[in-house]
């Protein structure tokens, strides 16, 4: 029998050591920055890179890296666990350096990057003296299907000139450098082969970042860039031509799962939260957590995050063993993404008018909550692609079974 769910002593202990930093350290931070509009820019850097000092000095930086970046090398259901205690708190990932979008950057770089694009491009990255983005989606064609981007790189002898425009770029006014996907192909074989990444130096004659796109949730650091010829030297291309659509979906496996693992702990939160407010408040001769109605929606509550964590960790099984992994990820993105949103949903309504305000960070998880639904995959594509391998899979082998994780049950 192979299947166990218990950790490794060793594996416990930094598990205990990532909650009880969350709670030292990043919390109380969290505290002292309060609502980030009325503090000193100057103060809030101040905090968080007091956070990430502390992160290194208790050997919990990086935890997604290999050791030769400073990383301590987990593996993927090993990061589940780091992530789901670290973002307990909003700003727990970015302590330790294992943050949307530079993390799924950083596994991109470290299986496509040259020996010299690493030195150049990872390693300060890893060692958090820069911030990186990821610059795919654009305003004028469905960011849903690759195959449409127009984003133009022409091959001017060392240098590819890159005209475009882009949208939704996360970390793009803090970020040294940006991955760039853009066409590069006429005819490729496929649809898919049509487009390259590229590296670019920020700031960059020819990158110019239009405004920060203000969304549901503020002004929280996607930018619009318009890319007018942008000279980017022949060496920083990235994994070579007509490779953008594979650099995609091999950056998208790790980091939309590690999305799913920091969900996982926002789920938690909200669940824990519902759960205290029903116990503590009183109406109609008892607490909320005596009547039914609220029963039901603990009860889903609870099932679909043992739903999530089992999904997650049994994709991060699938990455880790290097078995094909791309189906378990999508079925986790979907299920995790629409669960969070329900289960916070559910917080808000037993905390009433208090879950609606901003006292409780319900509100905020929230607004954050509802773009997991198509950001990194909307939720129909990954149903179209899970429904096509069911399909496949059925016609392939007369049954189902390796289309719902292949799983011996
Ligand atoms: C907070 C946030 C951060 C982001 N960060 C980045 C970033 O750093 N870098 C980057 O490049 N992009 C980023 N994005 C963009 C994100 O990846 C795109 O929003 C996503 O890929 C969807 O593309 P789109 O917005 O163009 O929607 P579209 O592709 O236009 O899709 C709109 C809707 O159409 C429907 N749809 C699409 N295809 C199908 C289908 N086949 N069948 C049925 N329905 C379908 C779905 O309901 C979908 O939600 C970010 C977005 C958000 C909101």
């Amino acid at each position: 029998m192979a299947i166990d769910f218990t950790l490794s002593p060793e594996l416990e202990q930094i598990r205990v050591r990532v909650r009880e930093f969350i709670d030292r350290v990043v919390k109380p931070g969290e505290a002292k920055i309060g609502h980030r509009e009325d503090v000193e820019r100057s103060h809030y850097l101040k905090i968080l890179f007091e956070m990430r000092d502390e992160a290194k000095a208790a050997g919990l930086w990086l935890p997604h890296m290999p050791a030769e970046f400073g990383g301590m090398g987990l593996g993927h259901v090993e990061l589940a666990m780091v992530q789901a205690e670290a973002a307990k708190a909003s700003y727990g990932p970015w302590a330790l350096n294992c943050q949307a979008p530079d993390e799924g950057n950083m596994h991109t770089l470290l299986h496509w990057a040259t020996p010299e694009q690493k030195e150049k491009y990872l390693r300060p990255l890893c060692d958090g003296r820069t911030m990186s983005c990821f610059a795919m989606t654009e305003p004028e064609v469905a960011g849903s299907d690759p195959t449409l981007i127009q984003t133009r790189a022409v091959l001017e002898g060392d240098y590819w000139v890159v005209n475009g425009h882009k949208w939704f770029i996360s970390n793009a006014r803090r970020a040294s450098f940006a991955i760039l996907i853009a066409r590069t192909e006429d005819n490729p074989e496929v649809p898919q082969a049509a487009n390259t990444g590229f590296i670019v130096d920020i700031p960059s004659e020819g990158w110019r970042r239009v405004r920060e796109v203000e969304t549901m949730h503020g002004g929280t650091g996607h930018s619009e860039i318009q890319i007018e010829n942008l000279r980017i030297p022949a060496k920083n291309i990235l994994g070579g031509r007509g490779q953008g659509h594979r650099l995609g979906q091999y950056r998208l496996g790790p980091a939309r799962l590690a999305h799913c693992m920091r969900w996982i702990a926002q789920a938690e939160t909200a669940l824990d939260m519902m759960v205290d407010r029903s116990l503590k408040r009183f109406a109609h001769g008892s607490v909320l957590a005596e009547k039914q109605g609220i029963q039901w929606m603990i009860a889903d509550s609870a099932m679909e995050l043992y739903q999530a964590k089992l999904m997650v960790l049994h994709a991060a099984y699938r990455i880790d063993n290097k078995l094909d992994f791309t189906s378990e990820v999508s079925m986790a993105k979907h299920f995790v993404a629409n669960a969070l949103g329900r289960i916070i949903d559910r917080s808000i309504q037993v905390h009433g008018a208090l879950g609606y305000s901003t006292d409780t960070p319900l509100a905020s998880m929230y607004q954050h909550a509802r773009w997991a639904r198509f950001a990194d995959g909307a939720d129909e594509v990954h149903q179209m692609r899970i429904a096509q391998r069911t399909i496949a899979a059925y016609s392939r082998d007369g049954s189902t079974r390796r289309a719902t994780g292949d799983l011996p049950v």
